[in-house]
């Protein structure tokens, strides 16, 4: 289900094969081809972790930003192997108060704040977990809605609980939780969640989408907390941040666009038999 993403073209003019450079000689083939390898090798080490040709720092903040909201990623042990496309490494980068847990399934044991708050609740630390209801029977409120209807002192410290993993991982990952989540924590959904009768949108329709979705409302991990940042910081603070972490998703959606091919979208319809109702029910 993942896209193996191609590493970047160095179509910049800089390795063009007959260009000559600095020293006034023209370089050999092999030269070439040598520095382009390099290049490709070449790791941000230092900053983004990725390829130095793809680096995405310059849109990153120069240090990671404080929030009222405290997040916990729960990521597949999977979703970072070798995927260029994982937006986790530029999540941890741009936001103070971030804790990621390598798994298949929260329960005890894994957060120390999960365990804390299970145990003795906060009144100003709610405990929200982040996916879309995937059925007709709703389980998972509206953020903005949950937001409008609690007092801002009853959640002035909310944790955001989300699940970094591709779609079909991340609906188990969310019902090998549930049991230990639901006794102390709320799902929501931004925008409507999804729709699964509409496809999502591909790298092609939208400067926000790294790879294809499987349904319209789909969005990355990066984005999803963009979004539920928005809603969940106060004073306004929310959107800036929204647009700061969407920048970056920006930037990773821009480098992957310059190499892939152009295709004709399919159309976007209504499968036959993908009607609402069907999904897993234990989500
Ligand atoms: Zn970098």
């Amino acid at each position: 289900m993942e896209v193996e993403p191609a590493l970047p073209d160095e179509d910049d003019g800089e390795f063009n094969s007959s260009a000559s450079h600095g020293c006034g000689f023209r370089c050999s083939d092999d030269d070439q081809n040598d520095r382009r390898s390099q290049r490709r090798r070449e790791i941000c080490w230092q900053g983004c972790g990725r390829p130095a040709a793809i680096c995405i720092c310059p849109f990153l903040p120069p240090s990671p930003i404080p929030t009222s909201t405290r997040l916990v990623v729960l990521h597949h042990p999977h979703e970072l192997r070798g995927n260029k496309l994982a937006t986790l490494p530029a999540l941890s980068r741009s936001l103070l108060l971030f804790e990621s847990v390598r798994g298949r399934r929260l329960r005890h044991g894994c957060s120390p704040l999960l365990d804390s708050l299970s145990l003795s609740p906060s009144p100003s630390s709610p405990v929200l977990f982040l996916f879309p209801s995937l059925c007709s029977s709703r389980s998972a409120q509206d953020l903005a809605r949950w937001a409008a209807d609690t007092p801002l002192a009853a959640r002035s410290e909310p944790v955001l609980v989300v699940f970094d993993a591709t779609w079909s991982h991340a609906r188990e990952m969310v019902a090998a939780s549930l049991p230990f989540l639901s006794r102390f924590a709320l799902q929501v959904e931004i925008g409507g969640g999804c729709d699964l009768g509409l496809e999502g949108a591909s790298t092609f329709e939208s400067d926000l989408v790294l790879r294809k979705e499987p349904w319209s409302g789909c969005v990355s991990t990066i984005e999803a907390v963009a979004r539920a940042l928005r809603v969940l910081e106060p004073d306004n603070r929310g959107a800036a941040i929204e647009e700061m972490l969407l920048a970056v998703l920006r930037a990773m959606v821009a480098f992957q666009a310059r190499h892939l091919k152009p295709t004709r979208p399919r159309l976007r319809m209504r499968k036959k038999g993908q009607e609402q109702g069907e999904c897993s029910p234990s989500v």
